[in-house]
């Protein structure tokens, strides 16, 4: 199985995310996607990339960090620009397969909603100009999203809703555009509405991923979360659509695949 979603390069893996990625092997893991979220992490997860032929990489700005690209009122500044410049540099190396994470976050509000609108823009408009998917990060504000993505465009190679938590309307609006839902431990958790939408969303739109070292599944809610710990995600995902596990996994992975692989390797 593949980790679509994981931050390997975070501190608290203490600076060993290859050992971490070597203990996620051991239980099954066979592929990673390091996702950026801003400057830093975004080259971290190139340099991880580059170290390991089953780790890519995401570059992006999280809607947390706005302001890197864009002012209050919503409009680029010129330090933005010359982010977004670099941002497209790195867009290019051979291991980068997508630009995430991007999107809306009204839960913690940490950047000024203008802000993170024009910073969403920009990196849809990049995305475009690559050829490269995009992972969404969205919280509190799926409507605002989906409308947003409808109204400037489609990102032309789409993506994945990463920690998807969208409703009915969410899941239909993904699967009419070719959008993939990244599902972690949160299906696991007893007061979980994602369940539902699992089963409504079907194996062949889903992707599994940790966000690790975030969202730890059962039983280890409280600790540090590792990829190691995927199989939980799988299991839970297999028992609710009633399926092997095996086969949820094959699926998957080849869904994983074509969302970044097969297509980047055209692009790059
Ligand atoms: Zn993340």
């Amino acid at each position: 199985m593949i980790d679509s979603h994981v931050h390997l390069n975070r501190i608290e893996f203490a600076g060993d995310g290859l050992a971490v990625a070597a203990r996620a092997r051991a239980a099954g893991v066979a592929g990673f996607l390091n996702v950026g979220y801003d400057p830093a992490s975004s080259r971290e997860s190139i340099a991880l990339a580059e170290q390991a032929p089953d780790i890519w990489a995401t570059v992006g700005i999280h809607p947390h960090d706005a302001l890197l690209l864009a002012d209050d009122a919503g409009r680029l500044t010129p330090d933005g620009r010359a982010l977004l410049a670099e941002l497209e540099t790195l867009s290019r190396h051979p291991k980068v397969v997508a630009i995430g994470e991007i999107g809306l976050d009204f839960f913690r509000d940490l950047s000024p909603r203008p802000a993170q609108f024009a910073a969403l823009s920009a990196q849809l408009e990049l995305a475009a100009r690559v050829g490269l998917p995009v992972v969404f990060h969205v919280r509190d504000a799926w409507p605002q999203m989906l409308e947003f993505v409808d109204q400037v465009g489609l990102p032309p190679a789409r993506g994945v809703l990463h920690a998807f938590s969208g409703d009915a309307a969410a899941v239909d609006w993904a699967i009419a555009r070719g959008f993939r839902l990244g599902i972690g431990g949160v299906v696991t958790y007893r007061q979980s509405a994602l369940p539902v939408q699992v089963a409504r969303a079907g194996v062949d739109h889903l992707l599994l991923e940790t966000d690790a070292p975030w969202l730890p599944p059962v039983p280890h809610r409280g600790s540090r979360n590792e990829p190691a710990w995927l199989g939980l995600v799988l299991d839970k995902v297999a028992g609710i659509l009633q399926m092997d596990p095996l086969e949820v996994e094959r699926r998957t992975d080849a869904s994983f695949a074509a969302l970044f692989l097969e297509r980047t390797a055209e692009t790059h």
